[in-house]
């Protein structure tokens, strides 16, 4: 196992240019190799799953930011809250309210992208922009001063079809804009997190600041081990 320093240098020279954010997606990948991309300076790692970043965060370095990338279950968040940096995946209204719940507890905000749903494909998570703008409202989100909705999140269909991908991503970052303009409690909108491997730089063509990117650092991943 190594990481890939070539592609590294590549993708921070890339966003450089756009001042976008790389979480360095590292699910399924041993902790030497999570050290080995934080000795070239990278500090935001994202995980998907809750057992494998608890027993991944106490043995690496402190100031990692861990961003929760993954399908979050509402009865696994007591389990980050104390730590984790950004929850990229809140897909309702039940979640957020748990996400609350567990940051109350802490006395501490938590900050959070809700996860919007811009695939063609059924099987991804997120609100539609009708649940969305149910949610995006003054009476519902007043309660919630535990959370800080940072901005929102997307994954684009899993095709080579790249102006889908485009369309997809454009969708969205009309949302975010859109969103940006309206005060609402407990919302900040800076963050737009967009854009994988495969699909980052058109993701941030279309306005991503932000992307999550895993194999392209770490190498293909292999689910059996
Ligand atoms: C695994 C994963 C990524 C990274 O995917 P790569 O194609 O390896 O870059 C990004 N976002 C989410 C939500 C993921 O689950």
């Amino acid at each position: 196992m190594a990481i890939n320093t070539t592609n590294y240098e590549k993708v921070i020279q890339v966003l450089g240019k756009k001042s976008a954010t790389l979480v360095a997606v590292s699910k399924t990948k041993p902790e030497a190799d999570i050290q080995a991309l934080y000795n070239l300076g990278q500090r935001d790692f994202g995980e998907n799953y809750v057992q494998e970043l608890v027993a991944k965060q106490p043995q690496l370095p402190a100031d990692i930011r861990w961003h929760f990338i993954g399908h979050l279950q509402s009865n696994k968040v007591k389990y980050i809250a104390p730590f984790v940096h950004l929850i990229h995946g809140v897909d309702s209204e039940k979640l957020l309210r748990e996400v609350n719940k567990q940051g109350a507890k802490l006395g501490r905000v938590i900050d959070v992208l809700l996860q919007v749903h811009i695939a063609a494909e059924e099987t991804k998570f997120g609100f539609d922009s009708v649940e969305l703008e149910a949610l995006m409202q003054t009476g519902t989100l007043q309660a919630l001063g535990f959370v800080r909705i940072r901005g929102f999140m997307g994954m684009a269909s899993n095709t080579d079809d790249m102006e889908l991908v485009q369309r997809e991503f454009e969708g969205l970052a009309g949302l975010f804009r859109q969103y940006r303009q309206r005060p609402l409690p407990h919302t900040e909108l800076e963050v737009l997190s967009m854009g994988m491997s495969g699909d980052y730089v058109v993701a941030l063509e279309a306005g991503s600041n932000m992307v999550r990117i895993g194999s392209l650092l770490f190498g293909a991943r292999n689910y059996q081990q």
